[in-house]
């Protein structure tokens, strides 16, 4: 058994979340923080009252609690902050939130380090799209000519995507940066070609109806490979939290991606 406590326990994944890890035979919620408190994690989420509630001082949570795991889906500004708060309480950090700079990701390391405590990052928690990201990377060794598409819901703060900087990422890993397009290229419009990672266009489209989807389009002579994932709901990335959550205190450090706990 896992102890878990949820941090963004009201927002749409904190929701998911409280109900899949007590949906869990595995993992067993011991608390929750959000800016919105009093709660109750089993009532909030359609299950049975269980007398867990929603608290407000994330600290004081965790220092009362001593969970083994913290799992986080909050907000860009705050996930930084609240990831330090749980290593520095020997807490495992298991963090679904985007936005985190490479700066922070290094911040993070050293502490996982410092306080002898385990800590796992994901981008993406649904299967479908780490094999979206293996498959690319495999592709762009024969295909590098590659432009990536993201399509969010509407109130996603951050873009481009956690995952397309993380699918853009394990690209180059294989392939030689290179400009692409017409070396004499002009924008007409400031922003049209996209966000350049180290010369692969990135273009975050952001309407309602969408959860969260991506194309990654390769291009070749006479020809293009179009790889695309879709999470149609919140549900789409559970396993992956679950799983996360209950291999995080084997791991040492910092563990980015889910591709590093499933075995290719
Ligand atoms: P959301 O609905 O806005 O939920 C975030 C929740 O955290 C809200 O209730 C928010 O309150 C609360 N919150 C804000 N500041 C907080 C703080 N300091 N401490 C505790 N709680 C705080 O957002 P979401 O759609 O669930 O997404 C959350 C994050 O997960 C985003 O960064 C998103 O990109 C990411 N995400 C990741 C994956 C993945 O697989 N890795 C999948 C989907 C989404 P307010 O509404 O008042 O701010």
């Amino acid at each position: 058994m896992t102890t878990v406590f949820v941090n963004g326990a009201c927002g749409r994944m904190g929701q998911a979340v409280l109900k899949a890890v007590q949906e869990d035979k595995d993992l067993t919620l011991v608390g929750a923080c959000d800016i919105h408190g009093g709660a109750d994690t089993g009532s909030l989420v359609g299950l049975p009252a269980n007398g867990v509630l929603v608290e407000t001082d994330l600290a004081a949570a965790l220092a009362r609690l001593q969970p083994e795991v913290m799992i986080d889906f909050t907000r860009p500004d705050v996930v930084f902050d609240n990831v330090m708060t749980a290593l520095a309480h020997k807490v495992s950090p298991v963090v679904g939130t985007t936005g985190l700079s490479e700066e922070q990701k290094s911040e993070i390391r050293k502490a996982a380090e410092v306080n002898n405590t385990p800590a796992f990052i994901a981008p993406n928690f649904a299967i479908g799209a780490v094999l979206l990201m293996v498959l690319s990377k495999q592709a762009a060794k024969y295909m590098p000519d590659v432009e990536i598409i993201e399509l969010h819901h509407d109130n996603k703060l951050d873009a481009p995507s956690g995952t397309a900087i993380q699918t853009a990422a394990m690209i180059a890993e294989v392939r030689a940066e290179h400009k692409q397009g017409h070396p004499d290229e002009k924008e007409k419009l400031s922003g049209a070609r996209g966000a350049d990672y180290e010369g692969m266009h990135i273009h975050s489209v952001r309407l309602p109806g969408y959860v969260a989807h991506q194309e990654v389009i390769f291009g070749g002579l006479g020809q293009t490979l179009t790889i695309r994932h879709d999470s149609l709901n919140r549900e789409s990335f559970m396993p992956g939290v679950c799983l996360a959550a209950k291999k995080v205190r084997g791991l040492r450090g910092l563990t980015i991606g889910l591709d590093q706990l499933l075995e290719f």
